[in-house]
């Protein structure tokens, strides 16, 4: 989702009703596949980088070397937490009774006007409800997310509207932290010429293999998401060519749209967390008080019954159960 685009429009999101049900993600363990490989290459070549090279660079040349490197590789973990465990904008589903007419009766479209252009909102039969502009259902996850942008396998998460920023804020991190690692190695490969067989020559060169493997196609993401975020566009508008020969009623302009991905306040969570049944306090007033049992039996002897039955004569006990 280019973010830009997501003040654009101003037509709500479906309202959770008050028992939506919470769609759960089905456990795949090949989902993981994507993510641990990623996070394995990152941290372990940085690893190696900060062990082998900059140690060197450190004594050569500053202490701000590794500093620099640190604070961006800290800005890349933490943007890439961000998307990876950050609720999208998943919409809560509608409950299996609720409405439950509506998929036969429903028309398959609604349309709305949004600054003068039509947008088609589309009935999502696994979700119950029509789609707002912009929102899409995810085939991996299930869900119908808001200001769907794509599903990323390498963060295992969708990217909505919820974690765009912090998807586009680690992909532009991730490029300055690759171009300084790659940077950085070559300076020590420079000045270790006549001692490339050492271990740390070695070590360093693998790294920067690495990184210049990974450069091309992260720095060629990070480079369309600019021009999306600019044009105020999400991935899955630019892919399926939606507003292709026509207006994009998201757009505010290049630098509103670019401001509204980095600085506007955080979405709403629409899936609530499950609250637990509060106990109801009963008040002295009201409170009941706890008897013993001698308490208890004398109450039931005193309850007037038993009372009159001495009174009357010849009246039997079997009589007085049944009564
Ligand atoms: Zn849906
Ligand atoms: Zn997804």
């Amino acid at each position: 989702m280019a973010g830009g685009s997501k003040s654009g429009g101003g037509v709500a999101g479906p309202s959770p009703p008050p028992h939506a049900s919470v769609p759960h993600r089905p456990f795949r363990p090949s989902r993981y596949v994507p993510v641990s490989a990623a996070t394995a290459f990152l941290v372990g070549s940085t690893t190696l980088f900060f062990c082998f090279t900059c140690p060197w660079l450190t004594e050569q040349f500053s202490v701000a070397v590794p500093i620099y490197n640190g604070v961006i590789f800290l800005f890349v973990l933490a943007n890439f937490c961000m998307a990876t465990f950050m609720d999208p904008g998943i919409f809560p589903r509608a409950d299996e009774d609720e409405d439950k007419e509506d998929d036969f009766r429903a028309p398959l479209y609604k349309t709305v006007e949004i600054r003068g252009i039509q947008v088609r909102m589309k009935w999502c039969s696994t979700c119950r409800f029509y789609r707002p502009p912009r929102c899409s259902h995810c085939s991996v996850c299930d869900n119908c997310v808001e200001d769907f942008d794509h599903h990323c396998p390498w963060v295992n998460n969708c990217i909505g509207r919820r974690n765009y920023r912090y998807f586009f804020l680690f992909l532009l991190s991730l490029t300055t932290h690759i171009m300084g690692v790659f940077g950085f190695g070559l300076l020590f490969i420079l000045y270790h010429t006549q001692q490339l067989d050492h271990v740390h020559s070695a070590v360093t060169m693998a790294v920067m293999c690495v990184a210049g493997l990974f450069f091309i196609p992260v720095a060629g993401l990070t480079g369309f998401h600019i021009v999306l975020v600019a044009r105020g566009r999400t991935t899955n508008e630019q892919v399926t060519g939606k507003f292709r020969g026509g207006v994009n009623p998201f757009t505010n302009g290049c630098s509103r749209n670019i401001s509204h991905v980095l600085c506007s306040s955080q979405a709403p969570r629409y899936l609530g967390r499950k609250r637990k049944p509060t106990a109801l306090a009963v008040q002295p007033p009201f409170l009941r008080p706890q008897l013993s049992e001698s308490q208890l039996n004398a109450k039931v002897l005193d309850n007037g019954i038993l009372g009159d039955m001495h009174r009357v004569r010849g009246l039997k006990p079997t009589v007085c159960s049944e009564i």
